[in-house]
């Protein structure tokens, strides 16, 4: 099975017009950043796989692209996480829910008998003792297999800079542990096209740790605001930045990490007003299903 190229769109936001490389309109399950990263096995599809495993949160993006995945090729899929939040399995909701009807079988191995305070990883290695028709992927989908997928999105990107004539072309996008952003520019910066990037987990030292730890030396430029920011916290300024750019652009963004990226975007725009700024919408819409009731909860809606 082939993907599409996803679409590239035109918007305007902070008085500022900009254009967006659209990997969440990639397909209707298998979109995002996530879908990039695991493009390998979906492209190359490893021979004797019966059962596709993984670990990481009940909410995570990943596990709801290693449930489409699983499904594309035919193959089970688990996911081992530690603990499932309370409202989430009284009302499944989110990227959980939409695993649960991919097929996923989610395991919560606090809740087994073997458990005795193991790691995920420990539990599938020491307890469930994967055979050999078994693929596990690391969490978050953090691999140089990743670099695949994501030299794709970077050529789709540079061949619609090259059609459209864009001049000073600049590509934006949050990190979580900064795999996408790092082989982005891996491939972009040989065209001199500069990549930015922010560290939504663990802070700057953190995500060049991850850089290194994927055996690059030259990265992609890291963007920061004053202010600290902790991932899965619930800031008023993410909040209502989210809710701009959705009135804007009449885009749905994804709440966990865009709004830092805009944040320092907002802030570094102004100072580059001949850079033409292609962001990528990296997906992961699916979430913002169990984090909305928790920003509404928090901060009482808007009257937008
Ligand atoms: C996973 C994810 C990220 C972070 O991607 P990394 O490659 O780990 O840096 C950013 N945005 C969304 C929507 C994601 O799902």
């Amino acid at each position: 099975m082939k993907l599409l190229f996803s679409p590239t769109t035109q918007h305007i936001a902070f008085g500022r017009a900009f254009y967006m490389k659209r990997d969440d309109l990639l397909h209707p399950q298998f979109s995002g950043n996530k879908a990039r990263k695991l493009m390998h096995l979906l492209t190359n599809k490893p021979k004797n796989i019966e059962t596709l495993i993984g670990y990481g949160s009940a909410q995570a993006n990943s596990l709801y692209s290693l449930a489409a995945l699983a499904e594309l090729n035919g193959w089970r899929f688990e996911f081992y996480v530690d603990h499932i939040a309370s409202f989430i399995k009284q009302s499944p909701r989110g990227n959980y829910a939409g695993a649960l009807a991919l097929g996923a079988k989610i395991v919560e191995i606090s809740q087994q008998t073997e458990y005795e305070h193991l790691t995920c990883l420990e539990y599938i290695q020491d307890v469930r003792k994967p055979e050999k028709t078994s693929l596990l992927i690391p969490e978050g989908g953090r691999s140089c297999d990743a670099q695949y997928g994501v030299t794709l999105l970077a050529k789709e990107i540079l061949s619609w800079i090259n059609e459209n004539k864009i001049k000073n072309p600049v590509i934006a996008l949050p990190s979580g542990t900064g795999t996408t952003a790092l082989y982005l520019h891996k491939y972009l910066s040989s065209y001199d096209i500069e990549v930015l990037t922010c560290a939504c987990v663990g802070g700057n030292a953190y995500l060049i740790h991850q850089f290194k730890e994927l055996g690059e030396s030259e990265f992609p430029t890291i963007l920061e605001t004053e202010k600290k920011h902790h991932f899965g916290k619930l800031y008023r300024e993410d909040f209502e930045i989210w809710q701009q750019l959705k009135q804007e652009t009449d885009v749905e963004f994804d709440l966990l990490y865009d709004p830092y990226m805009w944040q320092c975007l907002k802030e570094w725009l102004p100072h580059h007003p001949d850079k033409n700024l292609i962001y990528v919408h990296q997906g992961g819409i699916l979430g913002n299903q169990s984090m909305l009731p928790r920003y509404n909860r928090k901060f009482k809606k808007t009257n937008h």
